[in-house]
């Protein structure tokens, strides 16, 4: 198959190859999403196809608009509404009561919910309505690799396997959206994403917001037995192709850690690298230094994540060292990414 590739001022020719049945990755303010119409089956089918991804993984839906969710889900409640006002458009992904007929069932693998949400980038915004239709949109990645946030990387991983490529630049928050389920008047958070657990508690007031089984306060908490889950949230995701290794705890206490299991890895004979803070990084010798950014901006450092994960495999390093960050914030969401990139392998310090 031959990928075309679009400018941002040939967005109807891309919208007009969605409308036809075809897969095309388009940016977001989260990270590229790679389309396709929701409502035909042999288009969500190429979805997967193209990606590799597990068909019980549901698939997220871009509308241009608030009525266009609504014309997707069964009944919408009040704190439901709530949070569409307060966050879109925006990277938050709610999971409603899918109304019967309006998606293909492999978008919903098959659930009896849809996970629906409104871009905030201006150009997924009009590839969307001049679509004129609901576009299940994945991140555009090999399923398993780190998601795409430049054009360059969907082109790296998917070129030949989609119809299209729409080139936005850069994309925004670097991570993928908040997931979130409301259950009664609680809302539970299934992925911790660009909006965070703070931003929705300033929204809601009082109400509760629960984290999900996703995150590590949730892993603890024997109340989360009840809890919605994700399907998507038991796979392995985001993982460069050298092992990594976190480090968390006090920044102070992290210099001589990751030091010492640079120095260990080294002793073996592997291709080691740091992932650091801007504060930290001239400390550390190793084979490649990749720098986040400054430890006070972690909105830097969730910006460049998948960026830095793709660069260690182009750098062949076969052990990498990552420094953790503060859970509060978009903290909360790296540090899930992070936590998955290493496979559990955590250092506590
Ligand atoms: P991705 O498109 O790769 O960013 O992943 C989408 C995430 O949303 C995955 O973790 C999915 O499991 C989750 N998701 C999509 N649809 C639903 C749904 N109906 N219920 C719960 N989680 C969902
Ligand atoms: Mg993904």
């Amino acid at each position: 198959m031959m990928t075309q590739y679009w400018s941002v001022d040939e967005t109807n020719e891309a919208a007009a190859a969605l409308a036809a049945g075809g897969i095309v990755a388009f940016p977001t303010e989260t990270v590229y999403g790679l389309g396709g119409d929701a409502g035909n089956t042999q288009a969500v089918r190429r979805i997967f196809e193209a990606k590799g991804r597990p068909s019980d993984n549901p698939l997220i839906v871009h509308v241009e608009d608030v009525p266009a969710a609504m014309r997707l889900a069964k009944q919408v409640s009040d704190l439901e509404r709530l949070l569409m006002e307060a966050f879109w458009p925006g990277p938050l992904t709610l999971v409603l009561p899918v109304r019967e007929g309006v998606v293909s069932s492999l978008v919903t693998a098959g659930l009896d919910t849809v996970a629906v949400r409104v871009p905030a980038h201006e150009v997924a915004r009009e590839l969307i309505a001049a679509s004129g239709r609901p576009i299940a949109a994945p991140s555009a990645n090999r399923s398993g690799r780190p998601s795409p946030t430049l054009a360059t990387h969907v082109r790296g991983d998917l070129d030949g396997r989609i119809d299209g490529l729409l080139d936005g630049g850069p994309t925004g928050v670097g991570l993928e959206s908040t997931v979130v389920q409301v259950v009664g008047d609680r809302i539970h958070i299934l992925r911790p994403g660009g909006v965070t657990r703070e931003m929705l508690r300033q929204a809601v007031g009082e109400r509760a917001v629960v984290d999900g089984a996703d995150s590590q306060a949730a892993e603890s908490a024997a109340s989360q037995e009840q809890a919605p889950r994700s399907p998507g949230v038991k796979y392995a995701h985001y993982a460069p192709q050298g092992e990594l290794l976190l480090v968390a705890g006090n920044p102070a206490d992290m210099i001589a850690a990751v030091q010492a299991q640079v120095a260990e890895a080294k002793a073996r004979g592997l291709r080691v690298g740091v992932l650091a803070c801007a504060e930290h990084a001239p400390r550390y010798e190793a084979d490649a230094v990749l720098d986040f950014g400054s430890r006070s901006e972690p909105e830097a450092a969730a910006q460049s994540l998948y960026a830095l994960l793709r660069e260690c495999d182009e750098r062949g390093l076969d052990f990498i060292v990552a420094e953790g960050y503060d859970e509060r914030g978009i903290g909360a969401a790296l540090m899930n990414r992070l936590r998955k990139a290493a496979g559990g392998r955590v250092l506590q310090v």
